[in-house]
């Protein structure tokens, strides 16, 4: 902690973070203070290089400082950098999506992931004239009051404030139910469907850790909206660009009416979107009566970063690969946890994946509490020392970009096996 930045930081700064899985609270230790990035790895202020699995917690699909999305911000920064009048590139930026999300007819693009669900939300609300939404107990959908909820007496019902400043009134306008709990979510719609305006998730959950949804579990959530009208939201902030060129929901079971975008749509830049069928969509202002609204909104360095980001994609269509590598670097994981005797299942789709110290892959958040958070703070940290950075929390999702080559993930393979004999 003698680092002198450390302790700038922390003297102007509350935690010395912007955002605190930064703060390595979980994991323990010095936080790492970045000098750049570049392809895989992620350089620090300690003079190191870092093989990067965090890659920004998901954005960076094209890897650190991607040429082509690097030249895309310089020449529109030349030009200006906001303008608060609509671009061209906004409206390919749009068209791009929209063509490629399934569930979307039109999209409106904001400035995050939280602007993007706080949004979704009170669209749904206004669409459905109904106040309630019900959640999953571990999906994140940003730092928006009501989503910041823990479940309440029961396991499934009326949400309890899971933050300070969250007043009990707005908690209880959110009802919360186990992940991958289909008997849970009937209960709670039954009870509360007359006041529900929405079932927001994360089709993949990617914010407790990895977890995958059960067989039918997403399409069942889609009958219960139907039932008492509800809209289903698919939060996609991670999912999205990130498992398929467009939404999960193109490749899954259900279709939902509102999609929630972030993260990788910007390549790097602050970005969200939220879209749907046209209906719904005209609700929001200046057409309907939903008010939403951004000053930086559709902002040209974001456009031009997320455009770059999104044809250098389309043209790649690395997603099979991706997937590839992610295999077989997990079952090289696993094969060294057999061989060590120390329970491990790493649950793995696309290009994401994360270990979990325990016995059988996790169906909800409280599973993925009971993995062994001690040893994947030794691992961690031993990676670390290795020259490799997974994200620095057991309840954070790792990824892949297309410059982790399969020589590198060998090396990641290698500090695996290294960091679980020293256990
Ligand atoms: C990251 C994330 C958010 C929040 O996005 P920000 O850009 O950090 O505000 C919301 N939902 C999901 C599923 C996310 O992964």
């Amino acid at each position: 902690m003698n680092d002198p930045l450390n302790l700038r930081a922390n003297t102007v700064i509350p935690g010395g973070v912007n955002s605190p899985a930064r703060a390595f609270q979980s994991v323990g230790g010095n936080p790492l203070y970045a000098e750049r990035a570049q392809g895989p790895y992620l350089y620090t202020t300690d003079g190191e290089k870092r093989l990067d699995f965090c890659l920004s917690f998901g954005p960076m699909i094209l890897g650190h400082a991607d040429p082509d999305v690097v030249s895309a911000i310089q020449q529109a920064a030349v030009h200006g950098t906001s303008y608060a009048v609509t671009t061209e590139a906004e409206v390919e930026m749009a068209e791009l999506i929209v063509e490629a999300v399934d569930a979307m007819e039109k999209v409106r693009l904001v400035n995050s992931g939280t602007e993007a669900v706080m949004t979704a939300l009170r669209l749904a609300r206004g669409y459905t004239g109904k106040d309630r939404i019900l959640k999953f107990s571990g999906c994140y959908h940003g730092h928006i009051d009501s989503m910041l909820v823990q479940a309440g007496s029961g396991v499934a019902g009326i949400a309890s404030s899971s933050s300070a400043g969250v007043s009990e009134e707005t908690a209880q306008d959110t009802l919360v139910a186990p992940y991958n709990d289909e008997e849970a979510a009937e209960a709670v719609v039954r009870e509360h469907g007359s006041e529900l305006a929405a079932i927001v998730v994360e089709p993949i959950a990617a914010n407790m850790g990895l977890v995958l949804p059960k067989p039918g579990y997403l399409r069942r959530l889609r009958e219960l909206a139907d039932e008492v009208g509800a809209l289903l939201i698919f939060d996609e902030v991670i999912t999205g660009f990130r498992l398929t060129f467009g939404a999960f929901a193109n490749l899954c079971c259900a279709t939902p009416d509102l999609v929630t975008l972030g993260k990788i749509i910007g390549g790097g830049l602050p970005i969200g979107a939220v879209g749907g069928r046209k209906e719904i969509m005209d609700h929001l202002a200046p057409d309907g009566p939903v008010y939403q609204a951004g000053t930086l909104s559709g902002n040209p360095l974001c456009m031009a970063a997320g455009l770059a980001t999104l044809r250098k994609l389309k043209a790649l269509n690395p997603y099979e690969a991706l997937a590839e590598r992610a295999q077989s670097l997990t079952s090289r994981m696993n094969d060294a946890a057999e061989a060590t005797g120390i329970p491990l299942v790493v649950p793995t789709d696309g290009s994401m994946f994360s270990p979990f110290f325990r016995e059988s892959e996790p169906l909800n958040f409280q599973q993925v509490q009971e993995a062994d958070g001690e040893r994947f703070v030794k691992v961690f940290h031993s990676l670390l020392e290795q020259g490799i950075y997974l994200p620095p929390s057991p309840f954070e999702t790792s990824f892949l970009s297309v410059r982790h080559t399969p020589d590198l993930l060998d090396q990641m393979a290698d500090a695996w096996e290294k960091a679980l004999s020293q256990l």
